[in-house]
């Protein structure tokens, strides 16, 4: 059976323990907040990018569609030339000039066909883009909402933590207040250490028997060791 210190100090131990869960939580939310709002920008910045692929994708289609025209009118004019030819080697030059010219147009249009493919798969790419930013931002607005209905619960509950530990702490002889207080400062939770048959659960440190006697008859003791406030769970 353990004594009414050690009974007590349990009591302040799980209290301690459920302030420092508490505190995280008002901590992760902010936390959070701004994972989701990194994700946010990220996806606006993806949308621009984008953009700018749609932009080159379709300068580069027309351009070609120039070189197409130009190369069109290449062709019209070295037809005329066939028709005025003074040689017949004048004439298979002509002929193998438009040759050449029709195989650089069927080049040329493959390029901006190409191209026009190029701008409609950017296009659809950013609507896939466009969509997850949405996604994104309802999720930045839903983590947002949830936090700010969450935070005054913790903050109260924080509140009513510390005034239960305020009251639990009255187990700590008043002699013992000022080392107890720099100890809970620099570990909360951890500033308390539960036995564990005859050692200290947080350094594994054996007891003194000496130690088991005052912990037993509920006097308040620190391991020698770490420090830490000890009592029998
Ligand atoms: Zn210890």
């Amino acid at each position: 059976m353990a004594s009414e210190t050690s009974a007590g100090l349990k009591v302040l131990h799980g209290l301690l323990h459920q302030l420092a869960e508490t505190e995280t939580g008002l901590l992760e939310g902010p936390r959070r907040v701004a994972v989701a709002d990194r994700q946010v920008a990220a996806g606006e910045q993806q949308v621009e990018q984008q953009k700018q692929v749609i932009k080159d994708a379709r300068r580069t289609a027309d351009e070609a569609n120039l070189r197409l025209r130009s190369k069109e009118s290449e062709i019209l004019k070295l037809e005329g030339q066939l028709n005025t030819a003074s040689s017949n080697k004048e004439y298979d030059i002509i002929k193998g000039q438009i040759v050449a010219a029709k195989k650089d147009r069927g080049e040329i249009e493959e390029t901006g066909l190409l191209g026009l493919e190029a701008v409609d798969e950017a296009q659809r790419r950013l609507k896939e883009i466009e969509a997850e930013l949405q996604k994104r931002r309802q999720q930045a607005q839903a983590v947002k909402s949830e936090y700010e209905v969450l935070k005054p619960k913790l903050q109260a509950g924080i509140e009513l933590l510390q005034q239960q530990i305020s009251e639990a702490e009255k187990v700590i002889p008043g002699s013992e207040t000022a080392t107890w207080k720099r100890l809970r400062l620099a570990h909360a939770a951890t500033a308390m250490a539960p036995l564990e048959d005859d050692f200290c659960s947080a350094c594994s440190t054996r007891i003194t028997s000496q130690d088991m006697v005052r912990i037993r008859t509920g006097v308040f003791v620190y391991c020698r060791d770490c420090g830490r406030a000890l009592y029998e769970a």
